[in-house]
């Protein structure tokens, strides 16, 4: 395989990624662009990026071995990579934090930001409280219902949430008006993507940030799993938690690449969010990419049981690992998700994510069919105290 270095220089991953963005954004994007080639290995700002993951964030996270639950099943060894550890309960903060410092170097003093499970807004409120910035996040309205938790956290941190009522009111139509924020206050403004869309630079900047992940786990997994993992499994929203895992680990090609999309009710119902799996080549958020769109290339309706998997793309490196074979894309279902989510909670004392749990239940299905030798790390993208009130309602319990 030769050297992996993509994006090239136009932020491109093949023929996916790019800036399709308006005029009026093109010198947002250039400053962005340039700032960022300025810092990101500037000795300074990578010394305070990680001292900030370690003293604000807890990093490093564990691996975790999942002992009880690879007996149960009998196969492979099943580690967990624990981003439901990090401060405020997912990985989303790896990047908010990068983002901030990046942000203030440029002398923005404003920050905004787009959320659909509320992760990202609760992260990058908690980033923004913490360097004393302002803070607006937008939030579909569907959302904001689904995830009140997480409404109430950004409030307590001091950021302003705005309700997003247009299109399907998710996280799309959320991210159509932070970029419509920005392009009114480019001056005063620093609009922190949450995952690796939007136009080049972000799909770049945001994989590096989240790459602590993967270069973490590849150094602990000798340590104490005794050598590198045969599988790494990961869910796939808009791709940050899988990025971050799999970057470092492409060129290590003797382990296998595998990332899980949500099929909500079933891929061949239609509802569901599996960009990758079902999805056509377009443009959507500023990138080319896989894009749930009917006949008319109209951007369809996604369903998840799991907000932060709710998006009709998906980021253009994920698209690029499919195309080129060096990683795999299945689904999981709803239901399925559901299951492993109470599985986890019972048999390692862990709630995950919703989110993750899509990636737990495949290595439920995985793991049996290898040998009692083989390791598969999953990454653990979250923590499901967020999620107890959709599982109550799923459940028929009130709480
Ligand atoms: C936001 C979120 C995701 C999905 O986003 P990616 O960019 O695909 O990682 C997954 N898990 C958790 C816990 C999240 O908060």
């Amino acid at each position: 395989m030769k050297p992996y270095d993509f994006p090239d220089a136009t932020g491109h991953f093949g023929q996916f990624g790019g800036v399709f963005v308006a005029e009026t954004l093109m010198q947002a994007i250039d400053e962005l662009r340039l700032s960022y080639d300025r810092y990101r290995n500037d000795p300074e700002f990578l010394a305070e990026f990680h001292y900030e993951l370690k003293h604000f964030v807890g990093r490093p996270t564990p691996v975790y071995h999942a002992r009880r639950w690879s007996d149960e099943l009998g196969g492979a060894q099943i580690w967990f990579k624990r981003e439901d550890l990090n401060h405020t309960g997912a990985h989303k903060i790896n990047n908010s934090l990068g983002q901030a410092l990046l942000a203030r170097r440029m002398g923005k003093k404003r920050i905004i930001a787009e959320t659909g499970a509320g992760q990202h807004g609760v992260a990058t409120a908690t980033v923004c409280a913490r360097y004393g910035m302002e803070c607006v996040v937008y939030m579909g309205s569907e959302d904001i219902k689904r995830q009140s938790p997480n409404v109430f956290r950004m409030k307590l941190l001091g950021a302003t949430v705005v309700p997003v009522e247009s299109g399907t009111k998710t996280l799309k139509d959320a991210l159509n008006e932070a970029m419509r924020d920005w392009v009114t206050n480019v001056d005063s403004t620093y609009y922190i993507i949450g995952t690796v869309a939007g136009p080049h630079p972000y799909p770049m900047m945001v994989r590096n940030f989240q790459s602590v992940i993967g270069t973490e786990a590849v150094a602990q997994m000798p340590e104490f799993a005794g050598r590198q993992p045969d599988y790494v499994l990961a869910c796939v929203g808009g791709g940050s938690n899988a990025m971050g895992i799999f970057h470092p680990y492409i060129p290590l090609t003797d382990t296998r690449l595998v990332g899980i999309e949500a099929a909500g009710e079933g891929v061949s119902t239609g509802h569901h969010a599996a960009s990758l799996t079902a999805g056509r080549v377009g443009v959507l958020h500023g990138n080319r990419t896989y894009v749930l769109q009917n006949a008319d290339g109209q951007v369809s309706e996604t369903h998840s049981v799991s907000a932060g998997l709710d998006y009709p793309g998906v980021g253009p490196e994920h698209a690029w690992l499919k195309d080129s074979g060096r990683a795999s894309y299945v689904t999981v279902t709803d239901d399925e998700a559901l299951h492993a989510f109470h599985h986890c909670c019972r048999i390692e004392g862990i709630i995950p994510a919703l989110e993750s749990s899509h990636a737990l239940a495949y290595a439920g299905k995985l793991a049996p069919t290898l040998a009692r030798d083989k390791i598969i790390l999953i990454n653990l993208s979250g923590r499901g105290d967020k999620d107890i009130n959709t599982v109550a309602d799923r459940a028929g319990i009130v709480l």
